[in-house]
């Protein structure tokens, strides 16, 4: 069969969040692009469809602030544990709004990526990049894609390339990029389930989940009410050990639904599916870029450790690698892959540290159990924790740094207190 050719300024491989980001940022500036998507749209993907303010933020940025208007809106996070329930709302914030939506991504996804085409940029669905071929050194000469349909292959030139392709990367792999094992990943699996309690305006976390042995585990259950009569019900780890890697979510997922049936009106007998997936995060994937091209989103590994959330991060690194390419394009003589690295680094550096510490911290039973307990007897202890652990503390407050530190600093040596004395 034979080869036909597509030549581009960038092209991107994947149009989930990051990649459709990307897209929209490049199109609106009139640099042409063209996005590669294996799958066709609307389509399922695993995700606990919570938007944050933070997504909230780059989405209305994008122009998508009417179709998050017709979606189910929530204030804040309910969150339970040892018999206690917390509601804390969004903080008040000049940068975040005070609310966040639940959208299923089966609606998400093709609304950013019909977003990117309504700004300018070609989105190719059904197209499946199947190899990077390189030049010299860490340059992207083309790619190469398949029509999944008709089989037709498909080789795309470009001067710059974004690898966007999600948590499996495995274009990015075939390049030498590699997870550093010894940082905090995670998995997650979620299920819908019809309730009568669709339209609660929280979205709610249990954090003292136990394993078949009873021990409690480092991550958290999750119900996030989509207002169709359906609620989002799924369950998250963090693997960093091989103790917690060998859980097996499904029936981690089947005891929370179990544990939560009676209060929210489901049964392990009445939902979907469930679907999961890896959780890549804190950056610890190496290198996030080459001479002419970058990673974004989850390819990246940009989800927060302290949450497990990853669509503000893919949202914003998209937009973070659309704003390094095109400002490469009018200074040719700029190193982009230092830059971009230089500007990843300013963003998400400090924070992504400390998460890190965070989760080293609470993987340990004897310290997570206890801090946890603390947390949801306090609501002047939570309500500073939920506004760290969703990374909407107020950029405007010079010592929002020391404060950040010194705050997880003190949780840290509060819950190894109560480790001593336990
Ligand atoms: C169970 C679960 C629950 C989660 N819950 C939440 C939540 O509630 N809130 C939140 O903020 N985050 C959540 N996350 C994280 C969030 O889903 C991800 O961070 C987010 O999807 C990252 O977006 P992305 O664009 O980087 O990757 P993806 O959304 O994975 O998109 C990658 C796209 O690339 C395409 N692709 C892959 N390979 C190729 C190829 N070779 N050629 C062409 N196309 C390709 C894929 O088809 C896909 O469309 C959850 C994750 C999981 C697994």
């Amino acid at each position: 069969m034979s080869t036909s050719r597509i030549d581009t300024t960038v092209a991107i491989v994947g149009a989930g969040p990051s990649g459709a980001s990307a897209a929209y940022w490049l199109a609106i500036r009139d640099i042409p692009t063209v996005v590669l998507e294996k799958k066709h749209f609307p389509r399922e993907k695993a995700c606990g469809d919570g938007l944050t303010p933070r997504s909230v933020v780059q989405l209305e940025a994008m122009g998508l602030g009417g179709f998050l208007k017709s979606k189910h809106l929530y204030y804040g996070l309910r969150a339970k544990a040892y018999g206690k329930a917390l509601e804390i709302p969004w903080p008040k914030s000049p940068e975040y709004p005070d609310h966040g939506y639940v959208v299923t991504r089966y609606e998400l996804d093709q609304a950013i990526a019909e977003n990117a085409v309504t700004a300018g940029a070609e989105v190719l669905q059904g197209y499946e990049v199947v190899e990077a071929t390189r030049s010299k050194g860490s340059r992207i000469e083309s790619l190469v894609a398949k029509d999944k349909d008709s089989g037709k292959v498909v080789e795309i030139s470009a001067q710059y390339f974004v690898l966007a392709e999600g948590a499996n990367s495995r274009i990015a792999r075939s390049l030498g990029v590699a997870r550093d094992r010894n940082e905090p990943m995670g998995m997650a699996i979620r299920s819908y389930y019809n309730t009568d309690r669709s339209n609660e305006p929280w979205i709610e976390s249990q954090m003292d989940l136990k394993d078949e042995h009873g021990h409690v585990i480092p991550g958290y259950g999750w119900v996030f009410p989509l207002g169709d009569g359906r609620v989002n019900v799924g369950f998250g780890l963090l693997t960093n050990s091989d103790r917690w890697r060998s859980i097996n979510t499904t029936h981690a997922l089947e005891r929370y639904v179990t544990e939560i049936g009676p209060d929210w009106g489901i049964s392990t007998t009445n939902g979907s599916k469930p679907i999961g997936g890896k959780l890549q995060m804190g950056h610890a994937v190496s290198p996030r870029s080459g001479s002419n091209f970058l990673l974004v989103g989850d390819t990246v590994g940009s989800i927060n450790p302290f949450n497990g959330e990853g669509i503000s991060y893919a949202l914003e690194t998209g937009r973070l690698g659309a704003d390094v390419i095109s400002y490469v394009l009018s200074h040719p003589n700029t190193d982009l892959s230092r830059l971009y690295n230089s500007k990843l680094h300013g963003a998400y550096g400090n924070y992504y540290a400390l998460a890190k510490r965070f989760v080293k911290l609470i993987s340990e039973p004897k310290i997570m159990a206890p801090a946890i307990w603390m947390a949801t007897r306090n609501e002047r202890l939570m309500t500073p924790l939920v506004t760290v652990m969703a990374n909407l503390f107020s950029i405007q407050d010079p010592q929002v740094g020391d404060k950040l530190y010194k705050y997880v600093e003190r949780l840290a040596s509060l819950a190894r207190v109560a480790k001593t004395h336990s």
